[in-house]
């Protein structure tokens, strides 16, 4: 970190400054220039409050050259974070493809999906137990018999289940479950992300409608800073002005976060599109690009689904799009699950 200082700032305000740094367990160097003075920061810079520097009269600007995250930063962790799913694991060069529907809505319902995404090639199950909607009079979820019904879907397929947590009085459900989603709407739920970093539990990570990538890098810190280093992070696509798709998937969040990362990235193109005929495109893009991992909705029938009927595959058209991917992936020789 770099900080400018103000012309013809007073010697005590920069010494006051000092001792505030050092404080903080960071040398400061001070460079006197001839028309600018600045102090370069040596150390672990990312406890330091940029606003409280700032404060001070003799503070110009700062410049940060070390991101504020360090436990999701790949300069401190080179290699790939390969994560252990019950008998399998994410990361590190193969591709999970997780499958089901937007909502648990019956047992027939989630049992019925769950064979049927296995069947074409399926490594993970997911399916919404506790929903977030914007509406409150929308269906809500099945809460805990939703994820009862998926622990019964496992048991039919063996696939490992990933559902999402809105609140985290609801964590007891979630013994059993293999990996737990933060959807986009709790990315900066911070009491929700530090309880679930005191667990050892896989959490896979949603970026937030209008958040940066940096920012869903300091939410994935926020739990492994609690310990938990076990994180997924999910591009689901973000707000911007287009109005032909329900967001829009920001595709270069895939390398870029694998080059500031070292955590596995999913990429979910279901809610990103919010269109089925988009699905496949976007997630064969989604494997060239680098994805450990795809996110995708599939209902038994998605005509009468209670959620998000529009944009989830019919078990046929998946079976469709996982021969493709499957197709992308012998070219590209990546092993799935
Ligand atoms: C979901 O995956 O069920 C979901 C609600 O997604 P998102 O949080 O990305 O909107
Ligand atoms: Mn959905």
């Amino acid at each position: 970190m770099i900080i400018i200082l103000r012309k013809n700032s007073d010697v005590a305000s920069v010494k006051k400054l000092e001792a505030m740094l050092s404080e903080k367990g960071v040398t400061a160097n001070y460079i006197k220039g001839t028309t600018q003075s600045i102090i370069g920061l040596v150390g672990d810079t990312t406890r330091i409050d940029e606003s409280s520097i700032i404060a001070q009269d003799c503070v110009d600007s700062i410049r940060r050259v070390q991101e504020p995250y360090k436990n999701a930063n790949r300069k401190f962790h080179p290699d790939d974070t390969i994560i252990d799913i019950s008998r399998t694991k994410i990361g590190g060069g193969t591709l999970h493809i997780i499958a089901g529907p937007c909502s648990v809505e019956s047992e027939e319902q989630i049992i019925e999906t769950a064979i049927a995404c296995k069947e074409a090639g399926a490594t993970m199950l997911r399916g919404g137990a506790f929903k977030p909607r914007t509406s409150p009079y929308a269906f809500q979820g099945l809460g805990g018999d939703g994820i009862k019904l998926l622990i019964k879907a496992r048991e039919n397929t063996g696939l490992p289940i990933v559902t999402e947590i809105m609140s985290i009085s609801d964590i007891d459900y979630f013994s059993d479950i293999d990996i737990i989603q933060v959807g986009a709407r709790n990315m900066q739920n911070f009491n929700l992300l530090k309880e679930l970093g005191k667990c050892s539990k896989p959490i896979l990570l949603k970026r937030g409608l209008a958040n940066t990538m940096e920012e869903l890098l300091m939410s994935a810190e926020y739990i492994m800073s609690e310990g938990n280093k076990n994180i997924i992070l999910c591009e689901r696509g973000i707000r911007t002005f287009e109005t032909m798709t329900r967001n829009t998937l920001d595709i270069s969040a895939v390398p870029l976060l694998k080059q500031k990362s070292h955590l596995p990235v999913c990429v979910d193109p279901s809610h990103a599109a919010g269109i089925v005929s988009l699905i496949e495109p976007l997630s064969l893009a989604s494997v060239i690009a680098g994805a450990d991992a795809l996110e995708i909705e599939v209902h038994c029938d998605p005509k009468s689904a209670l959620s998000d009927g529009g944009q989830q595959l019919t078990p046929d058209k998946f079976k469709q799009t996982m021969s493709k991917i499957k197709d992308l992936c012998n070219y590209m020789g990546k092993k799935i699950g």
